[in-house]
């Protein structure tokens, strides 16, 4: 019972592990009726019931603390990326828009022959924009944005991985429209049957993939969007509930100015030329957006460094001593941010999307 979970003064105290007790379960108690839960865990838990306080179906035996753990660590209320945000990918942002926001909007129209497929693989190399796509999308389609990391169901969650995604999936539910971000998939649902590979990271896997089945089929208004730098690895029945595949390679040159204007004009820092620009685009091949991102960073502190030269010390330094941001501190720069991505790893993704991508 409760009772037994009681910590000195009588306040609840999360259990660390399950025991199989039932008293770390909610069974069919609702936040109100139960005074042994945590404020904050009752205040959260109060807010996904319904109107009649009836806590909903897909959330009883679920034990609290998760639920908890859902709703303030992985449920993002305000994900604050727009399109306009992301730089070039207008192949991805098409596909995506007719493919999940529209549906999301307008599920009386996405029915029967237009019913959407539920699982979106965004893959290509890190730091090219599939987190905010992700966060894009649930924003432009007015939806909940869970976030969760693969890999930190295996680490962090050590054999509670199962429990926790039940939970997200049951959270999701009663919070839709809902876009479920797993960064890292492959790390989850990998087809490497190694001889190590533990039971509890298969019984995750078949968990996961039950749940999805659960909305594939149903009205959930419920986007499963995976993402991967290594796509390779995912293995049959993960590609079977990722319908849709969209590469989101690294940016174009086009793309590429547009990040650095777009950062440096946020400080009020851009006074760079387009020849200057497109210099720095030419040296920049092969930079993803989160390299571009590091690059202007450190460049913008070029005059900075440059100012300091002259022996004022910082506390004194005024803003207007500063020279704009320009093209010899991008060549700087250069020198410290080098691109992430090799050419040989950019091959293996053009493969595997000419063999499993949604090309068009
Ligand atoms: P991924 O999920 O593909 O690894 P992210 O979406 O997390 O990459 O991007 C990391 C950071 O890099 C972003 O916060 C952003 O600052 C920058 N970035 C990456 N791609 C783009 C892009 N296409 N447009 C604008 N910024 C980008």
């Amino acid at each position: 019972s409760w009772n037994s979970r009681r910590g000195p003064r009588g306040s609840f105290v999360p259990p660390i592990r399950s025991n199989g007790g039932s008293g770390t379960i909610i069974s069919r108690v609702t936040g109100k009726s139960d005074y042994s839960m945590e404020d904050s865990t009752r205040k959260c838990i109060e807010m996904l019931c319904g109107l009649n306080g009836e806590l909903p179906e897909k959330l009883r035996n679920l034990e609290p603390r998760l639920i908890e753990h859902v709703s303030n660590e992985i449920m993002d209320r305000d994900p604050n990326v727009r399109w306009n945000d992301i730089a070039g990918l207008e192949h991805a942002k098409k596909c995506v828009t007719e493919m999940v926001i529209w549906p999301l909007l307008r599920p009386d129209i996405f029915r029967g022959c237009r019913s959407p497929g539920r699982g979106l693989l965004l893959f290509g190399p890190p730091g090219t924009g599939k987190t905010m796509i992700g966060k894009a999308i649930a924003g432009e389609a007015k939806a909940t944005f869970f976030y969760i990391s693969a890999s930190s169901l295996t680490s962090k969650w050590i054999g509670e991985g199962e429990k926790l995604v039940r939970a997200l999936f049951g959270v999701a539910n009663c919070r839709q429209p809902a876009v479920i971000f797993v960064d890292e998939i492959d790390s989850l649902l990998s087809q490497r049957k190694s001889d190590g590979e533990h039971e509890s990271s298969r019984r995750l896997k078949t968990q996961f993939l039950i749940e999805m089945e659960g909305f594939d089929t149903g009205n959930e208004q419920i986007l499963l969007i995976g993402a991967t730098n290594r796509p390779q690895e995912l293995d049959e029945a993960a590609r079977r509930r990722l319908t849709k595949r969209l590469y989101i390679p690294l940016p174009s040159s086009e793309a590429r100015a547009w990040i650095i204007r777009n950062l440096l004009e946020k400080d009020g820092l851009f006074m760079l030329s387009e020849e200057e620009t497109s210099a720095i685009c030419k040296l920049t091949e092969g930079y993803s957006g989160s390299d571009m991102k590091n690059l202007v960073k450190d460049a913008s502190m070029g005059p900075l460094r440059e100012a300091l030269q002259s022996g004022v010390g910082i506390t004194k330094l005024s803003k207007e001593d500063m020279r704009p941001v320009m093209l010899k501190d991008f060549e700087n720069a250069m020198q410290e941010v080098r691109p992430s991505v090799s050419s040989s790893e950019l091959g293996s993704y053009e493969e595997w999307n000419m063999q499993f991508g949604s090309l068009s």
